[in-house]
C-alpha cells in the first residue's frame, strides 16, 4: 500500500470522547469487550496494527470472532525475519484476513541518500523512515488504533491505558491487552492453537527487523533484544 497525503484533523475527533472517563470505563473490561466497544464507536475507521508478534496473533483472532471485516495492518521496513512474513501469511490464510502493507522507501534508495547500515550510524532515523512515516501514513486514513502493548512489556509501557489520544500519531488509539501479562498471551495462543511467530520459541520475545534483534538469555528483560547495546527502547511508534 502506497503513502497517501496526510490531512490536518479536525479538532472535533479530538473532543468526541473524555478520555480519561472511558479508559476507566474500559479498564475492567476484557480484551474482547474493549474490542467490540471500539468496533461499535469507529466501525471500519478502526485499524489494528500487526507487527506480527504474539500479542498480533492474539489480536487478529479475537478481532476476527468480533467482526469478519475488522481491517488490519503492518509495517513492511524490508528487513524483517523470514518468520516473520511467513507468520503473515499463516494467520491470513487461518482467519481470512488481508494485511495492508504500509513501507517507505526502498533499501536502495536510503543507502544512496543516507549511506550504508542507517540502522547502525543513526537508528532513530531508520526507524523514523521505514517506521514512523509510514506509520503516519497508514493512520491518517482512519480514527482510531489498535495496539497489542501491554503494561508488563517494559517500565515505560506500565502506565499504558486502555484508551488514550494518541497525539503522536493524531488519532484515538486502543490498547485491549494493556493488562494481559505474558501467561495470559501464550495461555490464549495454546488452548486456541493460534498460529504465532515461531521466533518466540527460539529465543525472541520480541521481534523487529533483523538487523536490530537479538535472542535474549534467560534473566533479561523480554524487550532487551532490541536496538541491544544502543540505549534504544523504542522505535517511535508506541
Ligand atoms: S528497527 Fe532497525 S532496521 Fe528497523 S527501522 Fe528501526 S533502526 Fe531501521
Amino acid at each position: 500500500m502506497e503513502p497517501t497525503t496526510t490531512t490536518p484533523r479536525p479538532e472535533q475527533d479530538r473532543q468526541r470522547f473524555d478520555a480519561e472517563a472511558v479508559a476507566a470505563e474500559l479498564e475492567p473490561l476484557g480484551a474482547s469487550e474493549v474490542l467490540r466497544w471500539a468496533f461499535d464507536q469507529f466501525g471500519q475507521n478502526l485499524y489494528i496494527a500487526c507487527s506480527l508478534q504474539k500479542t498480533s496473533s492474539v489480536m487478529v483472532h479475537l478481532a476476527t470472532e468480533i467482526n469478519p471485516r475488522a481491517r488490519f495492518f503492518y509495517l513492511d521496513t524490508d528487513v524483517l525475519f523470514p518468520e516473520t512474513y511467513e507468520t503473515r501469511d499463516r494467520l491470513a490464510e487461518r482467519f481470512g484476513v488481508e494485511f495492508e502493507r504500509w513501507h517507505n522507501i526502498s533499501l536502495q534508495e536510503q543507502a544512496e541518500r543516507y549511506g550504508d547500515r542507517l540502522w547502525k550510524s543513526d537508528p532513530d532515523a531508520c526507524c523514523r523512515l521505514r517506521k514512523v512515516e509510514p506509520m503516519r501514513e497508514a493512520l491518517s486514513t482512519v480514527d482510531c488504533w489498535v495496539s497489542g502493548i501491554r503494561r508488563e512489556d517494559s517500565k515505560t509501557r506500565a502506565g499504558t491505558p486502555k484508551f488514550a489520544w494518541d497525539k503522536r500519531f493524531n488519532l484515538w488509539k486502543i490498547n485491549p491487552l494493556a493488562d494481559w501479562t505474558e501467561r495470559d498471551v501464550w495461555n490464549h495462543l495454546n488452548e486456541n492453537n493460534v498460529p504465532y511467530n515461531p521466533l518466540h520459541d527460539q529465543g525472541y520475545p520480541s521481534i523487529g527487523c533483523t538487523h536490530c534483534t537479538r535472542p535474549v538469555v534467560p534473566g533479561q528483560d523480554s524487550r532487551d533484544g532490541r536496538w541491544s547495546g544502543s540505549g534504544k527502547t523504542e522505535c517511535g511508534i508506541n
